[in-house]
């Protein structure tokens, strides 16, 4: 048993979906995982390519060269491709599109965030286990951004399929608006403006183009109040201007047939609620009467990797053989730190010199 109780943000998901494959699964429960590990999957070698296209130590490097290297780490995310052999052509298609829309400088990609649970019903103190154990919330953004006016942003990199989905359904998804809400926990006196979602669709049958070469137009400037990204003009702002009151920020769409970039300014009060939401799903977690009782649904129980025992729990089995042949403990060693993957440091309070600033009507929290 650790120090603290530790939550990171795919068990609170598995809680959220199945209480039985969260209880089998999750860190503090029965803490299992497939022996077999599972493919990485186009989602993840996307991810894994925009890690270092908007990896912010090489924000600054030649273009020609940054491009050569996310399509490496594109290929070796995804080595046996699985099929999807567009991949590379809608990668090489969003190099052309993202420098044309990219207004933002990256601050951070894929940075641990770890943080305590604030006790809503005992302010000024945490959420603890049962056993005394500080929780903690964890979890690895895909990107934290700035923009012309100074305002952090929350990136989440999406490979999707079909139709765009409403952008209300945007708005309820909860694991970006989770990114801001531990950030500002994390860094007291931070205001993260939103969330901004980055969706490139997978079935999009986009045809092969010419490896992207993009012009640099402009030079990064890191000194004084200038962030300026390195391959698009950067949005100007009236020097001394107020950035915008967050109740007049607006939702912001671009889209093509194959990508598109919502830019969902979030309130202080959608941040507290989920907050508050946290803090009432690890009561139920921490709770030592907890019924971990299973919730079949045919899409959820297609992806489960606890389907087999869970089968064999229905049919009034013990599972113990199956779990032992089948499974092992989960491992937590760390994911090691990439040099240069911040413009500052998120762990010892450092942060660019407009940090402190608060917006016009951004609330006092
Ligand atoms: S198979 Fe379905 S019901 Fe069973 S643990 Fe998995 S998600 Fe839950």
């Amino acid at each position: 048993m650790g120090l603290e109780y530790v939550l990171p943000a795919g068990d609170r998901d598995s809680f959220l979906s199945c209480r039985r494959a969260w209880d089998l699964g999750a860190w503090e429960r029965r803490n299992l995982e497939p022996r077999e590990t599972a493919p990485a999957t186009g989602a993840d070698a996307v991810r894994a390519a925009l890690a270092v296209y908007y990896f912010p130590g090489m924000w600054d490097w030649q273009p020609q060269l940054v491009l050569r290297l996310v399509r490496t780490a594109f290929l070796d995310a995804l080595p046996q491709r699985h099929g999807w052999d567009d991949g590379l052509a809608l990668l090489e298609a969003y190099f052309h599109w993202a420098p044309g829309i990219d207004d933002m400088s990256p601050i951070a990609v894929t940075t641990e965030v770890d943080v305590r649970v604030p006790d809503p019903a005992n302010p000024g103190s945490d959420m603890v286990s049962p056993d005394g154990r500080a929780v903690h919330y964890r979890d690895r953004p895909h990107l934290l951004a700035i923009d012309a006016d100074h305002r952090y942003w929350m990136v989440e990199h999406r490979l999707t399929r079909g139709p765009w989905r409403a952008v209300e359904l945007l708005r309820l998804d909860e694991r970006c608006l989770s990114w801001c809400w531990a950030f500002e926990q994390a860094h007291p006196g931070m205001r993260v403006a939103g969330t901004v979602f980055n969706e490139l669709r997978a079935d999009a049958g986009l045809p092969s183009v010419a490896p992207a070469r993009p012009e640099r137009r402009g030079r990064l400037q890191q000194s004084g109040d200038g962030y300026v990204r390195p391959w698009s003009a950067a949005k100007s702002s009236e020097p001394g201007a107020e950035p915008e009151a967050e109740a007049e920020a607006e939702v912001e769409v671009e889209q093509t047939e194959a990508f598109r970039r919502v830019r969902l300014p979030r309130t202080t009060a959608e941040l507290s609620g989920f907050g508050e939401r946290l803090a009432a799903q690890v009561r139920e977690m921490v709770d030592p009467e907890l019924v971990c009782y299973p919730t079949p649904a045919s899409r959820r129980c297609a992806r489960c990797a606890f389907r087999a025992p869970c089968l064999a729990m229905n049919a009034g089995a013990d599972p113990a053989r199956l779990l032992a042949a089948g499974y092992r403990p989960r491992s937590h060693d760390p994911v090691p730190g990439q040099l240069g993957g911040g413009t500052w440091s998120t762990g010892r309070g450092a942060a660019p010199p407009t940090f402190g600033r608060r917006p016009a009507g951004g609330g006092s929290r």
